[in-house]
């Protein structure tokens, strides 16, 4: 296998908030081998000095949306997926520049992308995927205007992104059908969504019995239910029903937080999109009932943050991006500094996304066994974090298994 040794850097390991001075890297083809200090480095059949830059950890992003080229999800779905497979490639390989050597698709992302990535067909991040996210009729992932039947809209219910399911039987089928196209955990949505037109933003959707359903299919499968939920009674009730992340969060309390700590569940914020869609929405053309119902969510995403803290949840980081908006992916960081510490947001990015991915040691941390997945930073991102906003060009390089992408 041939061994690459980085030398001379400085290393944030995704776990603890200081950093490893004086250090080298060992990689043995795809993972790291070891780490030694600057002198006691081993040879190998190259070298790379770094200089002194810090090494951290290649970024994860637990809320992305591989196929969510467009804002508009109804123009998505009369799209033909040989050309969205394109447009796809093109996130991927984007969002891996950026940093980001993994990303958890919580809607849309499938075994075809995933092989292609696994297959080196895509230079993209390493791919998590659920296929379709599961939404009751009339749910968040419903996304016919009210007055559309079937026959009016020709849509078959079986979008891009997500598909509807309607009863305990039906779930169950589709449940196992996923997990069948290896699907590494599922997603459904149990509160009103921003960007469909029907179901107001406080509904509980999905019965119960269809919740402890998927729950019960994931878990025997060793995997597990991620659900998008905004308020504070739908996401107590899907972590009392079994649900382990819970996606975006905004509208949480003090008591749902405490239920989402006691079960060991993770909240996955994602500012960067209501962010990107205050900013540019309109003109990136975001309908109408989309830009109404932000107003809703989008002033109280910080404010989750802080109550999830201090209650002790842990937080992964996501940014549910759509469209040319995909850009905005490294705000995140900037969003959370309002509320968090460069390290808290750094470990979130890192080694808590990989707890969530069921990837502890492999992946989101600088250690003997793990991937080779490394950003080289120019600076040190624990007392600056900037040095990761969007605008940032403090990036000099990303790693992915072991090998430098692009130039
Ligand atoms: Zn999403």
């Amino acid at each position: 296998m041939p061994r690459t040794l980085l030398r001379n850097l400085r290393i944030f390991d995704g776990v603890h908030p200081e950093l490893i001075e004086d250090a080298s890297i060992l990689i043995e083809g795809d993972r790291i081998a070891a780490i030694h200090g600057l002198d006691d480095a081993p040879s190998a059949d190259e070298t790379v000095d770094l200089e002194g830059r810090c090494v951290i950890p290649g970024l994860i992003d637990a809320h992305f949306h591989a196929y969510a080229s467009d804002i508009d999800f109804v123009k998505l779905e009369k799209l033909p997926p040989t050309y969205l497979a394109q447009r796809a490639r093109h996130l991927m390989e984007d969002a891996l520049g950026r940093g980001f050597t993994t990303v958890r698709d919580v809607g849309g992302g499938d075994y075809g992308l995933w092989r292609a990535i696994e297959e080196g067909w895509i230079a993209g991040p390493r791919l998590f995927y659920c296929g379709h996210a599961f939404s009751q009729s009339g749910g968040h992932g419903d996304i016919r205007a009210p007055h559309e039947t079937e026959e009016l809209c020709g849509c078959s219910g079986r979008g891009i992104l997500a598909k509807r399911v309607d009863g305990v039987d039906a779930m169950r089928k589709a449940a196992r059908e996923a997990l069948r196209q290896g699907a590494h955990h599922l997603k459904i949505f149990v509160s009103g969504g921003i960007a469909s037109p029907s179901d107001p933003i406080w509904m509980l959707q999905f019965s119960e019995e269809e919740i402890a359903a998927i729950v019960d299919e994931a878990t025997r499968r060793r995997s597990y239910v991620a659900a998008h939920a905004y308020t504070a009674e739908t996401i107590a009730r899907a972590v009392r029903l079994g649900v382990r992340t819970i996606e975006h969060g905004n509208l949480i309390d003090e008591a749902a937080a405490r239920a989402v700590a006691e079960a060991g569940a993770f909240v996955v914020p994602t500012l960067a999109t209501y962010e990107a869609f205050r900013r540019s929405g309109a003109e990136s053309g975001a309908p109408e009932h989309l830009m109404t119902k932000l107003v809703e969510v989008a002033g109280q995403g910080i404010e989750a943050i802080r109550i999830c803290r201090a209650a002790g949840v842990r937080l992964g980081f996501g940014t549910d991006l759509l469209g040319p908006l995909h850009r905005h992916q490294r705000d995140e960081f900037r969003l959370r500094a309002q509320v968090e510490t460069p390290f808290e947001t750094l470990q979130s990015a890192t080694s808590v996304n990989a707890s969530i991915l069921g990837m502890d040691g492999q992946l989101g941390t600088i250690a003997p066994g793990a991937f080779a997945d490394l950003l080289v930073i120019d600076g040190n991102p624990l007392s600056d974090i900037a040095l990761l906003h969007e605008d940032s060009t403090a990036i000099h390089s990303v790693w992915k298994a072991g090998r430098p992408v692009g130039n």
